[in-house]
């Protein structure tokens, strides 16, 4: 079975030239062509005012604690985010929505369900964490032998076409999605679906919303049932309502079952994953108990599933929001380090250890 998935989306990958074919096979036995690529949005800072709730330090930390990484040095390349323009945007969000955050005229009741008050530097901000998302799915999808890249920012779910909420400005997820429909429709099409696998704690609502009637988006979100949103949740494909305390074992013995489920029914072109640390027993939102350890293995079996399928994966962050901040950010750099090894570790033909 697993050779007869490997075949069909080699098939479909290849369909637009040889030689593009050619490199994707070339893809199956490297692992992609430098480990991890990543691109960050922190460049971008945002003051937030004293005593706001959000971790906006989180981001440069992840970063900075990445970079440092003696072992990450040969396998992991960063770049700062391009900003989304306002096409790309407008492919999923109102544009009188766009205009009012580019020009700050949204109104008070909107800025609040945001969470973020207006600022130009918000603005640049909330583009580059969705460019950075947008560039890492063209990393992946435009004939490189690339099969992994990542925004270390982003996951920004909860943002809808004509509105934010939950710390979310845009939807980079579905974004960067819109923009793959739109440049490789030979790739990713109503045959060979996009998947976006939602990991973070809270359910994916935005995302959900976006693609209700696009069968060309599979979204699935697994997340706890007594989590935000409680008024505004949406219909994914896919929900995974998860109980109060869900532990690591109990977590991951459904994601066993759904993963491989999910890829075999709908055979995707593209992954996103959202990966998501607000799951972390320590979280201060979340309502789950897994352990870093067990997050870790989480993220292992995204990378397991699509690198047996061959898919091509773009990882955004997600929520995080341990007090301190600490546990969050440790959970974030492991999903990028741990897939700048996994993939690093296969071009390198197993000389590194996989986490
Ligand atoms: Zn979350």
């Amino acid at each position: 079975m697993e050779r007869w998935r490997r075949t069909s989306f080699m098939l479909k990958r290849s369909s637009s030239s040889s030689t593009e074919g050619k490199k994707e096979e070339d893809a199956s036995i490297s692992g992609g062509e430098d480990g991890l690529l990543g691109f960050y949005s922190d460049n971008q800072v945002v003051t937030l005012p004293q005593g706001h709730r959000f971790p906006m330090d989180k981001y440069r930390a992840t970063r900075l604690l990445l970079e440092g990484d003696l072992q990450l040095r040969s396998i992991l390349t960063t770049q700062p985010a391009p900003l989304a323009s306002e096409e790309e945007l407008c492919l999923v969000h109102d544009q009188l929505y766009v205009q009012r955050i580019f020009m700050g005229t949204l109104d008070d009741q909107q800025q609040r369900a945001v969470g973020f008050p207006w600022s130009p530097a918000l603005v640049d901000r909330s583009r580059a964490s969705t460019g950075g998302t947008v560039a890492a799915m063209h990393a992946v999808m435009q004939g490189s032998r690339r099969m992994v890249a990542a925004n270390i920012a982003g996951g920004t779910h909860h943002a809808f076409a004509g509105h934010g909420e939950g710390f979310c400005v845009f939807n980079d997820i579905a974004v960067a999605s819109a923009v793959s429909l739109r440049d490789y429709p030979h790739l990713c099409n109503t045959q060979s679906p996009i998947l976006i696998i939602d990991l973070d704690v809270h359910q994916g609502n935005g995302t959900a919303k976006i693609f209700e009637n696009d069968d060309r988006v599979i979204t699935f979100s697994m997340h706890g049932a007594n989590n935000y949103p409680w008024r505004t949740k949406m219909k994914s494909n896919y929900d995974i309502d998860l109980p109060d305390n869900t532990s690591d074992e109990e977590y991951l013995t459904i994601l066993t079952e759904w993963l491989p489920h999910l890829i075999e029914l709908h055979e995707p072109s593209l992954i996103f994953f959202q990966a998501g640390v607000d799951a972390l027993k320590e979280d201060s939102f979340g309502r789950l108990a897994m352990t870093r350890q067990g997050l870790l293995r989480r993220n292992n079996m995204v990378y397991s599933v699509c690198l047996e399928n061959n898919l091509p994966l773009v990882i955004t962050m997600g929520g995080g929001y341990s007090r301190p901040m600490t546990a969050s950010v440790e959970a974030h750099a492991d999903v990028y380090r741990s897939a700048a090894l996994r993939y690093g570790a296969l071009r390198l033909r197993g000389n590194l250890s996989v986490h």
